[in-house]
């Protein structure tokens, strides 16, 4: 679907998340590409076809720059090398991203359950820490050919993409603004009704909610028509929507300390003890749980940098109270 002059919006499916889809964007002029969509048949049948609609081929890609690094971004990447000449173009912090998953990979069993125990949810590690690593694979190292630095400017054929680096949902995270039309490529750095997810793991040495907030600050001012972001809807709403978030993610700080309020609390004991849109807790499943406890960690980090909250470690476990 036409979106914007020489930008098409691509709808790529993923069966098996609750989003349904990735956006991908194709700028026929540059042959570029923004994000790729999930790995499998049938996403890349769905980029082959609409990339048609648009008048290209899969070889008229010249240039992929994801958004981030998360599959749903990039699972298509390589895919699409195999049949086109294309480059890749992402963050500096790309790399060194990677190089810390592939060195990690290794001890990831070992940290997740540390991570588990450490977040007071050490009940129900035995059972699940054998089964998670079984039959996976380590993910192979994308190799970026072009680093792009937080303000650069990118200049393709047609349009000129100002670089905003955008860390938090993750790292590597940026959003490609087009001053000339007044766009803006948000990835999943702002989406319109969703929060995008924030999470802190023990082996994180970043303070994730503090810089995405930051990166939201960045990006908030631009001037611009429309956002095109990596899922739900295209939107308008720029700076409204950096607010709901930015005050979203207060009165989540607020929620966090309540439950730390009276005595120390384990990352899951507060997990419990605050609300979630998806479901209520107990009726989480030990993944969903664990996934909710790293973003509650998230804002326990935070809290705790700006002094609100007290962390201490008891053997292997970390407690929190409120300041
Ligand atoms: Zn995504």
């Amino acid at each position: 679907m036409k979106v914007a002059e020489d930008v098409y919006q691509l709808k790529i499916p993923m069966r098996f998340n609750p989003l349904g889809y990735t956006f991908s964007y194709y700028l026929p002029a540059s042959g570029t590409l923004i994000d790729t969509g999930v790995a499998g048949h049938d996403s890349f049948q769905a980029l082959e076809k609409q990339l048609l609609e648009s008048g290209a081929k899969i070889t008229d890609v010249k240039n992929i720059i994801p958004t981030h690094f998360h599959g749903d971004h990039i699972g298509l990447l390589k895919q699409i090398r195999v049949r086109s000449e294309s480059k890749v173009i992402a963050h500096t912090s790309a790399i060194e991203k990677q190089k810390e998953e592939q060195s990690l990979w290794k001890d990831l069993p070992r940290l997740t359950v540390e991570e588990i125990e450490a977040m007071g949810g050490g009940d129900i590690t035995q059972l699940f820490s054998r089964l998670e690593y079984a039959g996976r694979t380590p993910t192979e190292t994308i190799k970026v050919d072009e680093m792009v630095e937080d303000g650069k400017l990118l200049r393709l054929d047609g349009r000129s993409l100002r670089i905003y680096w955008t860390p938090g949902h993750a790292r590597e995270h940026i959003c490609l603004y087009d001053a000339d039309h007044r766009i803006l490529f948000s990835g999943d750095h702002v989406l319109p009704k969703i929060t995008s997810h924030i999470a802190m793991h023990i082996w994180d040495e970043h303070d994730p909610l503090n810089d995405y907030l930051e990166s939201l600050k960045k990006i908030r001012d631009l001037p611009v028509d429309i956002i095109l972001p990596g899922h739900e809807r295209i939107f308008t709403n720029l700076v409204e929507r950096v607010e709901q978030l930015r005050s979203h993610h207060k009165n989540r700080c607020e929620e966090v300390k309540g439950a730390a309020r009276d005595s120390w609390k384990t990352i899951y004991q507060v997990s419990s003890r605050i609300h979630w849109d998806s479901r209520p807790w107990p009726q989480m499943d030990f993944w969903t749980k664990r996934m909710a406890a790293t973003e509650a960690y998230a804002h326990l980090v935070y809290l705790r940098n700006k002094g609100e909250i007290s962390e201490e470690k008891r053997g292997k476990i970390l407690y929190y109270h409120m300041v």
